[in-house]
């Protein structure tokens, strides 16, 4: 199909609920995607921290292929042993007990908060059911999640939302313990707030966050969606501070570029969900669960050492750009925000017409999430067109 037609055929016919840039995708090899025109794209993106090993990776195709030639679903009232063997990977990894594969980042989110209600009934009966998050977050964009979500932008339209949620500013412990009232069970963040504007929460304010829930039996929900699977340098974000959630979810990188979420409990609330507790006709899809063991048991100390490396070359090089539009270059592994004095989607629009991709964050961050296994040339390649717009 030609590429006009992809693009009107979408207009007639998809809901508007993106605003697309004009690429059609042909192809893609590693960090560099070509369209339909035969332009080429370095792409700071991964999707949205999706593609964690780029396109057209060897190993990972291979993982799909040989699944896909056995079997491509199972219900779940059957064993699967790639799911079987991506959870017990996940498992040693983490030292988290017990995971439910689900398909995506919202449902990851559902799933946390269904957990951490039901341990809270299971122990002190009903009124113990409210979730603090953060001012600035994102997890979701169910009727749950959105609430979940401490935009009040999000918090538009589709009413009447779940009840049950409050929220306070990131790094404000005496706010949080203030929040932290007899009626919660959860206190639920993002270690790095993605979609917020590459926030980074300190190790300080994480551990103090830790002993206040561990003081009060309030279960730490870690959302993990963006900062996980290698993407902070670490395997997750909060290993980075030395933490143990009592609940970690994600998503996004886990199947490297095929639908995967999931829940993942700690001792405590590691038996809170029996039969028929919870379910999903798709949840831990055989072909997603062999994508995400490949990319599990690529994930090792020796390749994070790579994302820390490539990560830091990343955020030395746009500052030492000395561009008067950047006010702070921050980040954290291969995640990067880049705070800007100049609208954010203006240098995405810039970027993309001189072949880079990259994301915007909050309303003045220009966010990068690249390949993890972008090579140094493709990222001098990247790093030459951002220092034209900047
Ligand atoms: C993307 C994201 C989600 C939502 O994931 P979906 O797969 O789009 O449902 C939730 N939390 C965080 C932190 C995210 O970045």
């Amino acid at each position: 199909m030609i590429r006009e037609n992809v693009i009107q055929l979408d207009h007639d016919n998809i809901m508007a609920t993106y605003g697309k840039l004009d690429l059609v995708p042909e192809e893609g090899h590693g960090a560099t995607l070509t369209d339909k025109n035969g332009k080429s794209y370095i792409d700071f993106t991964s999707g949205i921290g999706v593609n964690i090993f780029g396109w057209n990776d060897e190993g990972w195709k291979n993982a799909v292929i040989d699944q896909v030639n056995r079997y491509q679903h199972v219900s779940n009232y059957f064993y699967c042993d790639k799911a079987s063997e991506l959870a017990s990977m996940i498992a040693e990894k983490t030292g988290l007990c017990n995971m439910f594969f689900g398909n995506s980042g919202a449902e990851a989110n559902e799933g946390a908060i269904k957990l951490a209600r039901k341990y809270s009934f299971d122990k002190y009966g009903e009124g113990r059911s409210t979730i603090v998050t953060l001012n600035k977050s994102f997890h979701g964009r169910t009727i749950t999640t959105l609430k979940a979500t401490g935009q009040d932008v999000f918090h538009q339209y589709f009413f009447p939302f779940t009840e049950g949620f409050k929220y306070c500013d990131a790094g404000d412990i005496d706010a949080l313990t203030t929040a932290c009232t007899k009626d919660v069970c959860a206190v639920m963040l993002e270690v790095v707030q993605g979609e917020g504007g590459v926030n980074i929460l300190s190790a300080d304010y994480l551990k103090a966050v830790e002993a206040l829930c561990n003081d009060r039996d309030i279960l730490l929900i870690v959302d993990e969606v963006q900062t996980g699977i290698g993407r902070c340098g670490k395997f997750f974000g909060y290993m980075n501070a030395g933490i143990t959630p009592d609940i970690v979810t994600t998503a996004k990188g886990l199947g490297g570029g095929l639908p995967i979420g999931t829940f993942i409990a700690g001792e405590k609330c590691a038996k809170t969900l029996g039969a028929s507790m919870h379910g999903s006709t798709f949840g831990a899809n055989p072909v997603s669960c062999a994508a995400a063991c490949n990319v599990v048991s690529r994930i090792t100390d020796e390749f994070l050492a790579e994302v820390n490396a490539k990560g830091a070359y990343i955020r030395e090089k746009i500052a030492a750009l000395g561009s008067d539009k950047v006010k702070e270059v921050r980040g954290i592994g291969m995640m990067t925000g880049i705070a800007v004095t100049v609208s954010p989607k203006d240098i995405l629009h810039d970027a993309f017409d001189n072949g880079l991709l990259v994301l915007t964050a909050g309303s003045d961050v220009v966010r990068l999430l690249p390949p993890l296994t972008i090579t140094y040339e493709e990222i001098d390649r990247g790093i030459e067109i951002l220092a034209k717009v900047l």
